[in-house]
């Protein structure tokens, strides 16, 4: 694979062009196939910024173009030894040429969807800068997905009132199937990388939480991943990362969904929380399956009835009314233990086949203390002090449910469930939250 990147006052363009070995049809590190549609795409940044260090642009190139690349990687900058490295032992990619010294930055900010999880980041970084991935329409690919609604997103970040940087960008037209969406998950970094000498950033944080990532992620399901490849700090990405001098933070990962919603709604930004892409200005759209998945969650937050309009013969709610495992299973048993009625609706099926009980899940409510020993540790003792005070560490036993996750189900661990209700943020386009 060759990579150019070109500028044009703040617009950063992204040119690729593959190499005989490489082809259309790559996988995501996560597994996912999917398709090149085009070889080009542009990020546009807010303002025009000195050139950043080649080992950023290097990074944000490969979270574009790593579903398509084999074995070689040559940029029109050279980059640091160490990042090469790092290209090396996550891939086994020969990337170059090489020169220079890596580069290393300050603060941390936080790479903000508006969804529940990470508007609980924000609420623990109070002073952190947000940084918005805006999807805009391709030059050459046509948009048939005008109802996603990611300027109603960009809308939402600007009313919390933080110090906030819109990046709009064109990168998921570079994908053709499934659909539009992120090469790579880390593709929603991409500005983040272009902006972090400029900003002075040394860590980014998303939301990703428990469940993305301890317990499967995002398109496979049900196994204990302390390796992670998206976002353990030693699998390949968050090693790539840190060699670009920006840690990949996840100060939610030791937290489940239930702890994110809860403490998104108690906080000062509960009124911009939005995880549907598809809702307008006032309010979600209500019946995709996102909202359906979150509405369960927030019904068991609040530990109300289901607020819903979506019934069992719905097609979102079809993989309800079939046997586990499902996606994000962890709080779907969440959800059927403690929504009032659960016996009724799209979840009756589930509930029935989960057994579900508020003892059952209560290790759900507290905070997986590995997730925190991993954060780098110049934000570490922030975390841990908002996770001690606010949340609590779990137990020995409550820690054994996290790592024995999938072993007692016996059934499809690891499988891969391309439709799975957890989809928090990457190729399936449904990027409200991470
Ligand atoms: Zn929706």
């Amino acid at each position: 694979m060759r990579v150019r990147w070109t500028r044009d006052g703040a617009t950063w363009r992204l040119a690729f062009r593959l190499d005989r070995e490489d082809a259309i049809v790559g996988t995501v590190t996560d597994g996912q196939p999917v398709a090149l549609a085009t070889n080009t795409c542009e990020v546009r940044l807010p303002r025009e910024i000195p050139e950043p260090h080649p080992d950023l642009l290097a990074t944000a190139a490969w979270t574009v173009i790593a579903p398509w690349t084999r074995r070689r990687l040559r940029f029109d900058r050279p980059i640091s030894p160490e990042l090469a490295m790092a290209f090396a032992g996550g891939w086994g990619v020969e990337a170059g040429p090489t020169a220079g010294t890596p580069r290393r930055g300050g603060r941390l900010a936080i790479s903000y969807s508006g969804g529940a999880d990470s508007v609980a980041v924000a609420e623990l970084l109070e002073e952190a800068p947000f940084i918005h991935f805006q999807r805009v329409s391709h030059p050459r690919i046509p948009n048939r997905w005008t109802h996603y609604r990611a300027d109603v997103l960009a809308d939402l970040a600007a009313e919390t009132g933080r110090d906030l940087t819109v990046v709009r960008s064109d990168l998921e037209f570079t994908l053709a199937e499934p659909r539009p969406g992120y090469p790579e998950h880390h593709a929603v970094a991409a500005g983040a990388l272009l902006l972090a000498d400029e900003m002075d950033l040394g860590g980014l944080a998303f939301g990703y939480e428990l469940g993305s990532r301890w317990l499967g992620g995002d398109r496979y399901i049900l196994r204990y991943t302390p390796d992670n490849p998206m976002w353990a700090p030693h699998g390949a990405w968050g090693r790539l990362f840190e060699a670009a001098g920006l840690s990949i933070v996840l100060p939610m990962g030791g937290v489940s969904e239930a702890v994110t919603m809860r403490i998104a709604l108690d906080s000062k930004l509960a009124d911009q929380v939005r995880w549907c892409l598809r809702g307008s200005r006032g309010a979600p759209c209500g019946t995709c399956g996102k909202c359906l998945y979150k509405e369960l969650i927030q019904a068991a937050v609040e530990r109300r009835p289901l607020d819903t309009t979506v019934t069992a013969k719905r097609p979102v709610a079809r993989k309800w009314q079939e046997p586990p495992p499902y996606g994000g299973q962890e709080m779907i048993e969440y959800g059927c233990a403690w929504v009032p009625g659960i016996q009724k609706g799209p979840f009756a099926k589930a509930a029935e086949h989960l057994r579900a009980t508020p003892k059952s899940v209560g290790w759900l409510e507290r905070c997986y203390r590995p997730a925190v020993a991993e954060i780098p540790a110049r934000w570490r003792k922030r975390i841990e002090d908002y996770m001690a005070l606010e949340v609590g560490f779990m137990n020995e036993d409550e820690a054994r449910k996290v790592e024995t996750w999938g072993q007692t189900c016996g059934t499809a661990a690891g499988a891969a469930s391309g439709t799975a209700a957890g989809t928090a943020a990457g190729t399936a386009g449904e990027a409200a939250d991470g």
